[in-house]
């Protein structure tokens, strides 16, 4: 049997200990990721206050995560009464007095440190001493963002992947001044959420955004360079390398908006010129091009949010696409 060094077992049961703790989340923002935490918390049997500044996209949230739940009960993966309880336990607000016991709140909202820094400093004025700042940024630094705030002891890095309810890792990010007791929160968390923990030393795009970006941001590339079409190019390194989604459809359920926002800080924190966004990207994000949320981006996508099958951009269509943009 596998030794256990006296540090892992303090590690594990402290983590088992609080587990029992993590019966409640507040998450702040309901888009792409900040629904699907909820979503995933709630199935784990937590009570979720979800927030937003926008009552739409608040609304949107529990449609999505209804139509979710309802595509699971059709595989026979869940049943009526199991989405019921998963749904009774969402509550939606776009009032943040609701707050005041709470000790885990997540943001999941825009990559954008004014924004973030923003929200935990009007955060700290509502919650508790001891309620713990975890932010689902992906390339911003822990240590700016707690700088905003008088706990930065508190904060930390939780960076989990979409579709959140599916991928079964979680990066754990220490900023310079993240206590320990903050961090073995953050692992009880992990560990009510059924996650596989990894610690990350706080560095732009951590593992994941770091290694992946270089990749979808070279897919891009190869369309706009007319290689080949986002179909081809999806299937060519889906196929080839055993993946379950192709970079630019990884692209499209990202966000463009995000994956831009992710290439920008890479360029700017690491100075590396493979960071530098494709100007293709930029330019579907300027037409409002996001993929998945606007139903447009390399390829397109039903109300649902399904794709399309032959959808996918081809040079033609990028050529067709940039004269409609000079006539405009
Ligand atoms: P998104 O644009 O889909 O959703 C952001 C939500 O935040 C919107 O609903 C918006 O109304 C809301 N919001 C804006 N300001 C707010 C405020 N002050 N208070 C409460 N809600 C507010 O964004 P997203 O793609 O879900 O990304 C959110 C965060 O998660 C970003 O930091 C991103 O880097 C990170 N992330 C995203 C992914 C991904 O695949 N999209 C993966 C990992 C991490």
């Amino acid at each position: 049997m596998k030794e256990e060094s006296l540090e892992m077992l303090v590690t594990r049961n402290s983590s088992e200990e609080k587990a029992s703790d993590c019966d409640k989340l507040v998450v702040l923002g309901a888009g792409t990721m900040g629904q699907r935490i909820a979503h995933a918390a709630a199935q784990k049997g937590m009570d979720i206050l979800l927030l937003d500044v926008s009552k739409e996209a608040l609304d949107g949230a529990i449609a999505s995560i209804t139509e979710t739940l309802d595509h699971e009960i059709e595989k026979w993966a869940l049943t009526a009464s199991e989405k019921k309880a998963v749904l009774s336990r969402i509550k939606g607000s776009i009032e943040f007095n609701d707050v005041t016991d709470q000790i885990y709140f997540i943001e999941a909202i825009p990559e954008s440190i004014e924004l973030k820094q923003n929200l935990f400093r009007e955060l700290e004025t509502h919650c508790i001493p001891e309620a713990i700042l975890i932010t689902n940024t992906s390339t911003l630094s822990i240590t700016e963002l707690a700088s905003a705030t008088k706990r930065p002891d508190k904060v930390i890095g939780m960076h989990f992947l979409n579709p959140v309810p599916k991928v079964s890792v979680v990066e754990i990010v220490r900023g310079v001044h993240t206590s320990d007791d903050t961090y073995h929160k953050a692992l009880a968390l992990a560990s009510k959420l059924e996650r596989s923990a990894i610690e990350v030393f706080e560095s732009p795009g951590y593992v994941t955004t770091r290694v992946i970006m270089p990749m979808v941001n070279e897919a891009v590339q190869v369309l706009m360079e007319g290689v080949a079409s986002a179909e081809d190019i999806d299937t060519a390194i889906r196929l080839g390398y055993e993946l379950n989604n192709g970079p630019l459809a990884m692209a499209d359920k990202i966000g463009l908006d995000t994956v831009l926002k992710w290439l920008d800080t890479l360029f700017r924190d690491l100075g590396d010129t493979k960071y530098r966004p494709c100007p293709l990207i930029r330019m579907m994000v300027r037409a409002g091009f996001l993929g998945v949320k606007t139903g447009q981006g390399f390829f397109k996508y039903d109300e649902d949010g399904k794709m399309m099958p032959g959808s996918g951009l081809t040079s033609t269509a990028l050529d067709r696409f940039r004269t409609v943009r000079k006539q405009s």
